[in-house]
């Protein structure tokens, strides 16, 4: 039986990182995933990694991130440019705030905006922040990227392998079961199940005390004269990424849930009608459409914060979890912590 030196569970974006940085450091490291295509929180995203953020932690890991999917994830499913749009007063406020993490970031008003994109609204007293080096992702196609590029790197891929076995030895694990039979033996093991971390360390007696919740999104089809860029409105709290001659986004209108495949549903028409007022009161497109909506599940840590490091109690057992709704911006920052700064020590 194969015995790896580092065994990643869940190949979203935490999980994809995390055995790409690991097997690009040296180590035999294998990934597995239950799904056989992209079909976790990730695939399910916005898409959106910007660095125009609240709190200085997730400025800094957004930075990180932003580096490493620019060394590692294919041009073809980027693209540059978001804008940030808020009240003139609070955009003056966080020019001077982000653009230590933003060097190009500019103050753009109601004409200037309007002059590049003539689809946004912007009210009395409104303004935008741009950053032409923030990103927006089409995150599926990151992934199936980036699980080529895990291949490429040494790494062993078992897609459609869902883990539902954890065997341990006092403080350490020493393999896993899979639903379809195989086991799998590692030194190292690292949990990057996203939501699903709390039913993987329910099989060691671990309670993951996390909040669940399921979060809808929709896709409008529209049709504008100017380019589509990445935006965030800062007054309803919308999010939306250009694909084409899409904008897919919605507005923050989570709903709990006590287990991820509960967030798998159709939006509510609460939902529907929620983003339907956040798109009119910021856009102006000559045509659009809503054409299609879904829900995914997040998993958020009580204090907020992201968690990465080793599972208490255990010597050999390492987690990534609680990204929330910024699990773009944060994964690939944290997979590159826990490489460096766990395994590799
Ligand atoms: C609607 C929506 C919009 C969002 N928009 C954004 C955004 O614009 N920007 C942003 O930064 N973040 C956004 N987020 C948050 C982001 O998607 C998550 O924080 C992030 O994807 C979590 O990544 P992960 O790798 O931890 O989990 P996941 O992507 O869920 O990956 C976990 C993987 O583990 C697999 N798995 C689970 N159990 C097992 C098992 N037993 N065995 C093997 N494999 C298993 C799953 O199939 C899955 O592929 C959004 C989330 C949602 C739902």
């Amino acid at each position: 039986m194969q015995r790896y030196e580092v065994v990643v569970i869940g190949a979203g974006v935490a999980g994809s990182f995390t055995a790409l940085l690991s097997a690009l450091s040296g180590f035999r490291t294998c990934l597995i995933e239950s799904s056989t295509y992209p079909n976790g929180a990730t695939s399910l995203s916005g898409g959106v990694v910007t660095r125009m953020m609240d709190n200085y932690i997730d400025r800094e890991l957004a930075s990180i991130s932003i580096d490493l999917i620019e060394k590692y994830v294919s041009e073809d499913c980027i693209h540059r440019g978001y804008v940030c749009v808020e009240s003139y007063r609070y955009a003056e406020k966080d020019l001077e705030k982000f653009r230590e993490y933003i060097p190009d970031l500019l103050l753009l008003d109601a004409d200037e905006v309007r002059s590049r994109w003539e689809y946004i609204k912007l009210y009395d007293n409104e303004a935008a922040l741009f950053a032409p080096s923030d990103l927006t992702l089409n995150p599926s196609e990151m992934l199936r990227d980036l699980w080529e590029k895990v291949l490429d790197a040494g790494c062993e891929l078992m897609a459609g392998k869902r883990v539902d076995k954890v065997d341990v030895d006092v403080d350490r694990v020493v393999r896993l079961g899979t639903q379809a039979g195989d086991y799998i033996r590692g030194e190292n093991f690292v949990f990057c199940a996203g939501p699903w971390n709390i039913v993987l360390l329910k099989h060691i007696g671990i309670d993951w005390n996390m909040w669940l919740l399921g979060v809808p999104i929709f896709k409008f089809k529209v049709i504008s004269q100017s380019d589509l860029v990445g935006v965030w409105d800062e007054y309803v709290y919308s999010y939306w990424r250009p694909e084409d001659s899409f904008l897919i986004g919605g507005v923050y209108d989570a709903f709990s849930i006590d287990s991820p495949e509960k967030a798998f549903i159709d939006p509510s028409q609460e939902n529907i009608n929620n983003v339907l007022e956040g798109f009119r009161y910021r856009f102006n497109f000559m045509e659009w459409e809503l054409v299609d909506g879904w829900c995914g599940p997040i998993s958020i840590s009580r204090d907020y914060r992201p968690i990465y490091g080793c599972v208490d109690g255990f010597s050999n057992l390492y987690i990534i979890d609680g990204l929330g709704g910024r699990g773009l911006m944060r994964g690939p920052a944290l997979a590159y912590k826990l490489v460096t700064e766990y395994l590799s020590k």
